[in-house]
């Protein structure tokens, strides 16, 4: 049985170095001091859905997101009222002490808006532009009007292409071309040609005006995983630019958060992307940071971060008859998630600490030695005790009313013994 499998080393905690891919060979680009590009971690951000005229909601909406661990928050400035409200938002974040870089999107009139409204320019880190929504006829020259003035404050632009305002004249063009060829491709692939191109031929453009080589940053998103996943590997092998990854328009819930990770998952593993955002669509009411959550949970079950302690707990079955093993997984989740903010400062490397809540002794013992702390409870007519495993090896055996709360307390000890204050 699993209580007398030998200890074997904990992969994902010991040696990281065999799950890491080897990250695509990126430039470090600053956006407001946060760097991107592949000598650095993967970076999380996400974007507000408050009213960006609306300054004071917005910048709360941005601490939020910012205290849940997002390193970027977009905003969109879609209008005179929203651009007049940026420096104001970032005035009011600064006041309460936070210094998350925001980044300005733009669609349509971002030449215009970036132009009339210095102030605004100035106090964004980046800029986002859609080449695909910067105009038709003047599509060139409205381009070049914001990157110049983003070389202007030293800014660095993120051309972030999507499948749904694609280049049209780009993409009839190619289709065009395709349907003269003597081997003609779908237009599945016609149009992956066309989103990346559109990229590439917007960066190319941005550095022929002027813009450094390491202050591009380049997305080209799609709703459909398979899509994106084509999109990113062909981008990735026709440049060096950083990667902004994300799944557009995922949709809500679980299809969100399933599609987003698998695409995503995907592209990571291949070394793929440089900073990600999570586009979920909120459930009414929902919290806007799950968006957050979500980027890193994904990148911390891929091996690629660490931000929060994780448990390890099994989906229990006939064994487990009572709800007691589910509602201690959850409690020890819930004091984990509500330590975190304390622990992050006192206790540094606390994030990388493996927890392991199982539901009885068929694998209890073996998964709880390989996490630096587990605790294996009782299954239907097994005898009523808990053993607790730490760092592989039996530390006590809990019994009674407190189980709950006697391990959280050797929780509290193992993080004070093993993860010491600054
Ligand atoms: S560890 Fe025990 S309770 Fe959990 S799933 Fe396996 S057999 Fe069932």
């Amino acid at each position: 049985m699993s209580r007398n499998l030998p200890v074997v080393p904990r992969p994902a905690a010991d040696r990281p170095d065999l799950l890491r891919p080897t990250r695509r060979a990126t430039p470090s680009v600053s956006v407001g001091g946060v760097l991107v590009g592949s000598a650095h971690p993967i970076v999380v951000q996400s974007m507000t859905n408050t009213d960006t005229a609306d300054a004071a909601g917005t910048a709360a909406q941005v601490a939020h997101l910012a205290g849940a661990g997002s390193q970027i928050v977009r905003v969109t400035v879609n209008n005179e009222e929203a651009a007049a409200a940026v420096p104001k938002i970032v005035r009011r974040l600064a006041d309460e002490g936070v210094t998350v870089p925001i980044v300005g999107d733009f669609h349509y009139n971002g030449h215009k808006l970036l132009a009339a409204y210095p102030a605004t320019a100035a106090a964004l880190a980046k800029y986002r532009i859609n080449p695909g929504n910067v105009g038709t006829k003047r599509r060139d020259e409205n381009f070049q009007t914001i990157v110049k003035i983003a070389n202007e404050h030293a800014k660095p632009v993120r051309i972030g292409v999507n499948w749904g305002s694609l280049d049209q004249d780009l993409l009839t063009q190619l289709m065009e071309e395709n349907a003269k060829s003597s081997a003609p491709e779908s237009a599945r692939a016609v149009t992956i040609e066309a989103i990346v191109r559109s990229a590439l031929q917007s960066a190319e453009l941005a550095e022929e005006t002027g813009v450094p080589h390491d202050r591009i940053l380049l997305s080209a998103k799609t709703s459909s995983v398979r899509d994106l996943i084509d999109v990113y590997r062909e981008l990735a092998s026709r440049c060096d630019y950083a990667l902004h990854l994300g799944l557009t328009e995922a949709g809500m819930g679980m299809k969100g958060i399933v599609a987003t990770s698998s695409a995503l998952a995907i592209l990571l593993n291949e070394g793929i992307g440089d900073t990600i955002r999570v586009s979920l669509t909120p459930e009414p009411g929902g919290d806007r940071a799950l968006e957050v959550e979500v980027a890193q949970q994904l990148l911390q079950s891929l091996g690629l971060r660490a931000f929060s302690p994780q448990v390890t707990s099994c989906p229990g079955c006939g064994r487990t008859t009572s709800v007691f093993f589910q509602e201690m997984a959850q409690q020890i989740q819930n004091y984990l998630k509500s330590q975190m903010p304390v622990w992050r400062d006192r206790h540094p490397g606390v994030e990388a600490m493996e927890v392991a809540v199982m539901g009885c002794v068929v694998n209890g013992p073996g998964e709880s030695k390989h996490a630096n702390l587990g605790i294996s409870l009782p299954g239907t007519f097994e005898e009523p005790v808990a053993p607790v495993f730490k760092d592989g090896a039996l530390l006590t055996t809990l019994r009674g009313d407190r189980i709950v709360a006697e391990f959280t307390e050797i929780l509290d000890r193992y993080v004070a013994e093993h993860y010491p204050s600054r």
